[in-house]
């Protein structure tokens, strides 16, 4: 199945219909699958096309948030990016700017880029849960989509036929598969493949949309991506919405973000982080995007927990406004015949306090004679805690009916002529009825979503948080701390920068563990974790090797800069008082620093020449740093 569907994206490959990067972002893809790429020639190549150099620019500036200074060159942006990210950068926006338009008429091309634009800046924040270096997991997320403008793009009649049956997204997929023998899951996997993205990235986007059905250990970081960029598809999708269809969508998106470890309060904050940056990179790649002033109360407009059991109740509970009391009494009886639940007010006061108190599905109110009188009621009965929800039903009596237009927009839902018959007051608690499971349905639904998933996603952020993490010192464990490391080691290796590992190891710990007990022991590893992730800059991977032992990873770094990095943990760590109150002890520690070669083949035969120069500095007295060298055994 899964050799077919290989087959079948090579002939589609070679028939030259899918979507490909074009111009100067070909030439970047081609340049950089060459081994002997330079910064120096990627940065001439970039400057031949001004908008690309513009973007790479920007992206560099919006990438390192402010940590460092401005960066102006071209040549320093793409130091920064690093050769690997830039090809990305330019595959994603160049595929922007020639996929703009095309010949499927019921393929909305617009739509589907500003749509994956906000997939992508929703994937960059949501990197960090996953593990995943935010600049690819930005293109990972823009192009996740990209199976579908590739069915547009190779097959404009057929597919423009089938999305025209606007068919839920597994019968989508098994009717593509059926036609052009993929689907667009499928085959947005393959395209990332095609185009060089890490092999974690292109797994998780064919799971993206059922992230349920992927085959991937609960916990690995490839499923914790999947889970990333299908809250991110979510949000792309929501800010794609008017407002009407945008409201449907919330439960799912806190559902999503519930798995992947986010509570129902980080998610405001985050979609309106991501719509500000929606919308400026829009600008700057002409995207229509929304103006969203709304997305906060749209997000955070959590139901009460009384309002929601008032409204899921049925039969019915009613307020009964009337001054008149033959009126009064007549209504009270027939609704009690029918089994609601009625309470009375006869005046405006009395209503007042009952909407206060009383949890109300359905209020009806009987509209006062005097002119302007009966919009007056309406609104002070909305402004109470009950009535603002509740279904209005004006009883109006038949010379006032021409009021009526005004009633309606001052609150009412529906009006009934006072002289009703049966059957007239029978269609309108129908109607009400309606209304109001409707409303209590779907907000039982959306409520027990968001209520639930606090918890939900405290547990799935704690198991996420164990499988990652080191539980004595909370910085990242031996798998997942090497498992990064081949990440950046992949990446320095494509962009030829620098990277330097270190050893570190705490001097003489078992005289801790002798002098303070074991407990004391545990307490001082957990404070030199926390004193190494204190010096250490945002980029550096830390993690607890086994032991006493801490491996630290720096991209971007030379020796010389790693070096100054390593005096400082040194100097940190013998400053830092350790123990408790009464016992109080310095410590001191050992480093080994290496830098990666380029006939290294492994991340391992680094750790090894980083160990040499630990043990030379624990033979040459201990709390100092030494560099592996020549001199040292390999
Ligand atoms: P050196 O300066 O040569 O590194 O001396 P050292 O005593 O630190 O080195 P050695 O490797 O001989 O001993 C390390 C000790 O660290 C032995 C072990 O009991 C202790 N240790 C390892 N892991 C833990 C831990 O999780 N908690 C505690 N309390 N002790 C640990
Ligand atoms: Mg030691
Ligand atoms: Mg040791």
């Amino acid at each position: 199945m899964i050799e077919h569907a290989k087959q079948r994206f090579e002939e589609l490959k070679a028939s030259g219909l899918l979507p490909s990067p074009k111009g100067v972002a070909l030439a970047v893809l081609e340049l950089t699958q060459s081994n002997d790429v330079s910064i120096q020639n990627l940065t001439h190549l970039v400057q031949t096309d001004p908008a690309m150099s513009g973007r790479v620019l920007k992206y560099a500036n919006a990438a390192h948030g402010g940590s460092l200074r401005h960066i102006a060159s071209l040549a320093h942006a793409i130091v920064f990016l690093g050769i690997f990210r830039v090809r990305q950068i330019a595959l994603g926006f160049s595929l922007i700017d020639h996929y703009r338009s095309g010949a499927c008429a019921a393929f909305d091309y617009t739509g589907y880029w500003t749509a994956s634009l906000a997939t992508g800046i929703t994937a960059q924040h949501v990197a960090r849960q996953a593990q995943c270096p935010p600049d690819e997991t930005f293109t990972c997320g823009l192009l996740s989509g990209v199976g579908r403008l590739a069915l547009a793009t190779a097959f404009p009649l057929e597919y423009g036929e089938l999305l025209e049956r606007g068919l839920p997204e597994p019968a989508l997929r098994a009717a593509e598969t059926e036609r052009f023998g993929v689907d667009h899951a499928g085959l947005s996997s393959d395209l990332l493949e095609d185009w060089g993205l890490p092999e974690i990235f292109h797994q998780a986007v064919r799971y993206q949309e059922l992230p349920g059905e992927a085959p991937f250990p609960a916990g690995s970081r490839v499923q914790a991506l999947t889970a990333a960029l299908h809250l991110s598809a979510r949000v792309g999708q929501l800010l794609n919405l008017d407002h009407a269809q945008r409201w449907e969508q919330v439960p799912a998106l806190y559902h999503a973000a519930a798995q992947l470890g986010l509570e129902a309060h980080e998610l405001p904050p985050l979609v309106e982080q991501v719509v500000k940056e929606w919308q400026d990179w829009g600008r700057e790649l002409r995207l229509p995007t929304r103006e969203f002033s709304d997305i906060r109360t749209l997000l955070s407009s959590q139901p009460q927990e009384g309002e929601m059991a008032a409204l899921v109740v049925l039969p019915m509970r009613v307020a009964l406004v009337a001054h008149s009391a033959q009126l009064l009494r007549t209504l009270a009886d027939t609704l009690d015949a029918m089994g609601l639940r009625v309470s009375l007010a006869a005046d405006r006061d009395g209503a007042q306090r009952l909407l206060r108190d009383t949890p109300t599905d359905l209020m009806m109110v009987e509209i006062p004679r005097e002119p302007g009188r009966g919009v007056e009621l309406l609104r002070d009965l909305r402004a109470t805690e009950h009535g603002r929800q509740a279904y209005c039903i004006a009883l109006v009596p038949p010379d006032q009916e021409a009021e009526v237009a005004r009633l309606m927009l001052a609150g009412a839902s529906d009006y009934l002529l006072t002289d009703f018959s049966e059957a007239a007051l029978l269609a309108r608690l129908n109607a009400a009825q309606r209304v109001v499971a409707l409303q209590g349905a779907v907000r039982a639904e959306r409520e027990s979503t968001i209520r639930g998933s606090g918890e939900w996603a405290r547990s799935n952020r704690r198991l996420m948080q164990e499988a990652l993490t080191d539980p004595l010192t909370q910085v990242a464990n031996r798998r997942y701390g090497l498992d990064r490391f081949r990440q950046e080691w992949s990446f320095a290796g494509h962009n030829g920068t620098p990277l330097t590992c270190m050893m570190l190891d705490v001097d003489h710990f078992k005289k801790v563990n002798d002098s303070y007990g074991h407990e004391v022991g545990d307490q001082v590893l957990a404070q030199v974790a926390a004193v190494i992730e204190r010096v250490c800059r945002r980029n550096d991977v830390v993690f607890r090797y086994g032991g006493e032992e801490f491996c630290l990873v720096c991209p971007h770094t030379g020796p010389t800069e790693a070096r100054l990095l390593g005096e400082r943990l040194l100097e940190a760590v013998r400053k830092e008082l350790f123990g408790k109150a009464g016992q109080r002890f310095h410590i001191t520690m050992s480093i080994g620093l290496t830098e990666m070669d380029k006939g290294m083949a492994q991340v391992e035969a680094l750790i090894q020449r980083a160990d040499r120069a630990l043990y030379a500095a624990k033979a040459g007295g201990r709390d100092r740093l030494v560099a592996w060298t020549t001199d040292l055994p390999a």
